[in-house]
C-alpha cells in the first residue's frame, strides 16, 4: 500500500512539473514578438530568411522562450541589448527546429564578451593532465548551464553565413552534445540511431585527421580533428554554412546530420 501511494504521488510530481512548463511556456508565447525584434530577425540574423513560414514561426516561438529562461551578462564592460539577445537565441534556437528538445534546459547564463577573451577554464587532456586554456578565444561551453560567446565573432558569424565558421552553431552544439551526460560527439538521438551515428562520425572524424596529416582540402575546418566533440561542433557549422559541400563531398555524414536536424539547409542557399 505504501509502495502504491508513493508511485501516486511521484506520477502527481511529475504530471504537474509537466503542466506547471506548458502553462510557463502558455504565459511567455502569448504575448506577441516585439516589433522591434522582428525588425532584428529580418534585417541581422540571414538564415531566417531562408526558412519556410512555419520554420520561422517555430523560430520565433523558440527564440521568445529563450531569451525569457536565460539570463543574458555583459562581461568586458560589453553591456546586453536586443539586438544581443535576438542575434544569439536565433542562430541557437536554429539548431532546434522540428524537434521536441526542450529549449536547451540546462543552460541558464550566456555571458558575452565585446571580443575574443581569456578563458579560467582548466583543459583535461588525454593524458590526465590540465592546462590552464589561456589565450583569445571566440567562445565557449560549459558542461553545466553556461555558455561564453565574443560578440565581435557573433556578429562576424551572423554576417557570413557561407563560409563554414559561425561561433554560436558551434557552442551551442557542444550544449546540445552535453545533454547526453558527457560532450564526446554523441548527442541524444532516437535509440536505434546510435550505432549507425557512431559508425559514420567515427570514420569521418579519422579521414578529417588523415587529411589534415597529408594537408588535403577538406570542407570542413580541421579544429575538427581536435577530437570527437569539436568534430560534431565543426560539421555542425558546416552542416548550416556549406550544406550542398558537405553532401557532395559527404553524403553519409550529411545524411546522419540532417535526420538530427530534422532541416534540410540544401534548400536555403
Ligand atoms: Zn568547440
Amino acid at each position: 500500500m505504501t509502495a502504491f501511494l508513493i508511485l501516486i504521488i511521484i506520477v502527481l510530481v511529475l504530471v504537474t512539473g509537466i503542466y506547471y512548463a506548458s502553462w510557463q511556456n502558455w504565459l511567455i508565447l502569448r504575448k506577441p514578438l516585439p516589433q522591434q525584434w522582428m525588425t532584428f530577425l529580418d534585417r541581422k540574423v540571414l538564415f531566417f530568411n531562408k526558412l519556410t513560414e512555419p520554420e520561422q514561426q517555430q523560430l520565433k516561438d523558440l527564440v521568445q522562450l529563450f531569451i525569457a529562461k536565460k539570463k543574458f551578462h555583459g562581461c568586458g564592460g560589453l553591456v546586453i541589448n536586443d539586438e544581443i539577445r535576438i542575434t544569439i537565441a536565433a542562430q541557437a534556437c536554429l539548431l532546434l527546429l522540428n524537434r521536441s528538445t526542450g529549449v536547451y534546459p540546462r543552460l541558464r547564463h550566456i555571458l558575452v564578451y565585446p571580443d575574443a577573451f581569456v578563458s579560467n577554464q582548466l583543459q583535461h587532456n588525454d593524458d590526465g593532465t590540465m592546462d590552464d586554456a589561456r589565450g583569445g578565444l571566440l567562445g565557449e561551453s560549459w558542461h553545466f548551464g553556461k555558455v561564453i560567446l565574443s560578440w565581435d565573432d557573433v556578429k562576424r558569424g551572423v554576417t557570413n553565413i557561407h563560409d563554414g565558421h559561425n561561433v554560436v552553431l558551434h557552442e551551442f552544439s557542444h550544449q546540445l552534445d552535453s545533454e547526453s551526460g558527457s560532450a564526446n560527439g554523441a548527442p541524444l538521438l532516437h535509440s536505434n540511431s546510435y550505432t549507425a551515428w557512431a559508425q559514420i562520425l567515427s570514420e569521418e572524424f579519422e579521414e578529417l585527421n588523415a587529411d589534415f596529416q597529408q594537408h588535403n582540402e577538406s570542407v570542413m575546418d580541421y579544429y575538427g580533428a581536435t577530437n570527437p566533440a569539436e568534430f560534431f561542433a565543426v560539421a555542425t557549422e558546416t552542416f548550416f554554412e556549406k550544406p550542398r559541400q558537405l553532401q557532395k563531398k559527404h553524403p553519409e555524414l550529411f545524411g546522419v546530420l540532417r535526420k538530427y536536424y530534422a532541416v534540410d539547409p540544401t534548400g536555403w542557399q
